[in-house]
């Protein structure tokens, strides 16, 4: 049985006073939650004061990416080995952002992806393709590209260190939602090429969060689904009643 996981993704928003006041109402608010694992991931200057404001919560502390190599001249970077010191348990990588924007590709994002693992974090390793490519039916060939280069080497016990979600270009940010079928196709067919590439059972396992405009409206239609193991939420992570409104759906 796959335990929901409901990520909250803060990008580059707010400033500190404001990131620790959501930080202390998400941990607040998550004390009544079960069933359902939930993280924040705060801008990197933030994380060490979100650390703080949420220790001895049920909210885990997430980074939204990191550098691959363990130390060196690297200016402006942050290793696993720091994400870990500052008290993170998970890592986003490959996000669309930065794939779109900072042009990281699945090389860089699996160079990553096993960093953070001998680090000791969990990857949330995102994956999804853009408005033309779904017009162009080209959505099962992008994210099979994606999510092959990106888990290239892993061993099946790292495999089980691993969570995935599915982020469709088009519906981040946009308030365009995929709808809980356009969801669950490619969830499942995400789950199909983790059978074929380990077996069923880390496949049975792994899971596999949807984002792109989730809210508490929406939720609970996508994460009723199968396949829909969570959300990774952008803009309703940042008020406190969405995003446990988000998580509440989820449990
Ligand atoms: C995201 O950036 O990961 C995301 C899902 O954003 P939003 O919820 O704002 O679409």
């Amino acid at each position: 049985m796959r335990r929901p996981f409901v990520a909250g993704n803060w990008k580059m928003n707010l400033d500190r006073a404001s990131a620790v006041a959501l930080a202390e109402g998400v941990a607040k608010g998550a004390d009544s939650l079960v069933g359902v694992d939930l993280a924040v991931c705060p801008p990197s200057c933030y994380l060490e004061a979100v650390g703080r404001a949420i220790a001895g919560s049920k909210i885990a502390l997430g980074a939204q990416n990191m550098y691959h190599q363990p130390d060196g001249a690297f200016t402006g970077e942050l290793s696993a080995a720091m994400l870990r010191d500052l008290g993170c348990t998970y890592v986003i990588l490959g996000h669309s952002e930065r794939r779109h924007i900072l042009g990281e590709t699945d090389e860089e994002v699996n160079k990553k992806v096993h960093a953070a693992l001998a680090a000791g974090l969990t990857p949330i390793i995102c994956v999804g393709e853009l408005l033309a490519q779904r017009k162009a039916g080209q959505t099962m060939t992008v994210i099979r590209r994606q999510i092959n280069g990106s888990l290239a080497g892993l061993s099946p016990r790292q495999m089980t260190g691993i969570v995935i979600a599915y982020e469709p270009v088009w519906a981040i940010g946009t308030g365009e939602v995929a709808t809980p079928q356009q969801a669950e196709e490619v969830h499942s067919a995400l789950r199909k090429i983790v059978e074929d590439r380990y077996n069923d059972s880390i496949a049975g396992s792994v899971r596999i969060q949807y984002g792109g405009s989730v809210k508490p409206e929406n939720a609970a239609e996508l994460l009723g689904r199968p396949d829909i193991d969570g959300a990774l939420v952008g803009g309703a992570s940042l008020k406190v009643e969405q995003f446990l409104g988000i998580a509440e759906k989820a449990g």
